[in-house]
């Protein structure tokens, strides 16, 4: 995105504007601030300066908890009794209320579900993803479980729907 320049204005470079972002949700986030900084670039012209914002594996849109957190939490939380769910919110010492919870599981269901994105990316999967059981069916089939790697591959799948732009048609 960088070496394209401002595509807005023909003259403009992009420089860096990284936004300092605070995620939450997990306490084990890194202390350092410049490892949990939104990646963001800015048109050096006076009287443009539009921001530009790249894809991310950190975060997903707006969200505060950071990517990981809003991929793999929903996944594993699903389909199980509110006891074992209370008890892994207290392992990992999620300080994220259930309410949330809902509300990302609904956000995968529905948003996500219709959003141009998926629409899209879903005919790659072979067989066919189970869209009632996302955000699992979509760790299962990157194998997630398996190797950490695998993990970072899926996040760099959805970071299309990271930019604002295209964050825009996931917010209801
Ligand atoms: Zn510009």
């Amino acid at each position: 995105m960088r070496a394209k320049g401002c595509c807005h204005c023909p003259e403009g470079k992009l420089h860096r504007a990284d936004y300092r972002r605070k995620p939450r949700g997990l306490k084990f986030w890194p202390k350092d601030p410049a490892q949990t900084k939104r990646f963001s670039l800015c048109c050096d012209q006076e009287g443009c300066r539009k921001r530009h914002t790249a894809p991310s594996v950190r975060f997903l849109g707006r969200r505060v908890y950071g990517g990981v957190v809003a991929v793999l939490i929903p996944a594993m939380m699903q389909g199980l009794e509110p006891e074992r769910v209370a008890q892994i919110r207290k392992a990992l010492d999620l300080s994220i209320d259930r309410r949330t919870l809902q509300r990302w599981r609904q956000w995968w269901l529905g948003l996500f579900v219709k959003s141009s994105f998926w629409k899209e990316a879903r005919a790659r999967f072979m067989p066919p993803l189970c869209p009632k059981t996302l955000p699992l069916s979509l760790c299962l089939s990157f194998a997630v479980e398996e190797r950490r790697d695998r993990l970072l591959e899926l996040l760099k799948f959805l970071s299309p729907i990271t930019t604002p732009a295209a964050w825009q048609e996931l917010v209801g």
